[in-house]
């Protein structure tokens, strides 16, 4: 059985660029409904214990600098299948390989810039979910 919830944070370039607005537009279209939201900076710290999985992979200290270097728009989005649709809304990591019309085509600067993050299982979605969100911050 496939969850209904994906966790996603609008990344410091798309917050920079104003591209809030149309990023929420395009995940309302798309059919999900926002549970939780909040609009915050994380410190680098907070970025590392995020991105603990990528501790070893050479990006990570350029990952969690960027990460905390502005605000961020972190929420919670139900829809049935969750994870997977979001991440073909989102498109793939490297915006240059992402297909045409995804979040991440239209408005990510970069492979390390890419406007967008979506949870990849179930799972990490609860787990990122709590993260940022405590039961009374969810609806
Ligand atoms: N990232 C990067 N360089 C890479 C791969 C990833 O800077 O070569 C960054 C990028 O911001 C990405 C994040 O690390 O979104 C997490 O990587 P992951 O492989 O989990 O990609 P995602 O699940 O976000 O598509
Ligand atoms: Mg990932």
């Amino acid at each position: 059985m496939t969850g209904n919830k994906t966790f996603t944070m609008i990344k410091p370039d798309a917050v920079e660029a104003n591209n809030i607005g149309p990023i929420l537009a395009m995940i309302n279209k798309a059919g999900f409904k926002i549970l939780a939201m909040k609009y915050m900076r994380l410190t680098k710290e907070q970025a590392g214990m995020f991105y603990e999985v990528h501790k070893e992979r050479p990006f990570y200290g350029e990952l969690t600098e960027y990460m905390s270097s502005g605000p961020i728009v972190a929420a919670v989005l139900t829809k049935d299948n969750a994870v997977a649709d979001y991440r073909k809304l989102i498109g793939a990591t490297d915006p240059t390989k992402a297909d045409e019309g995804t979040i991440r085509k239209l408005f990510a600067k970069s492979i390390a810039a890419n406007a967008v993050h979506g949870s990849d299982s179930d799972e990490n979605a609860e787990i990122e979910s709590n993260f940022f969100f405590s039961s009374l911050e969810r609806f």
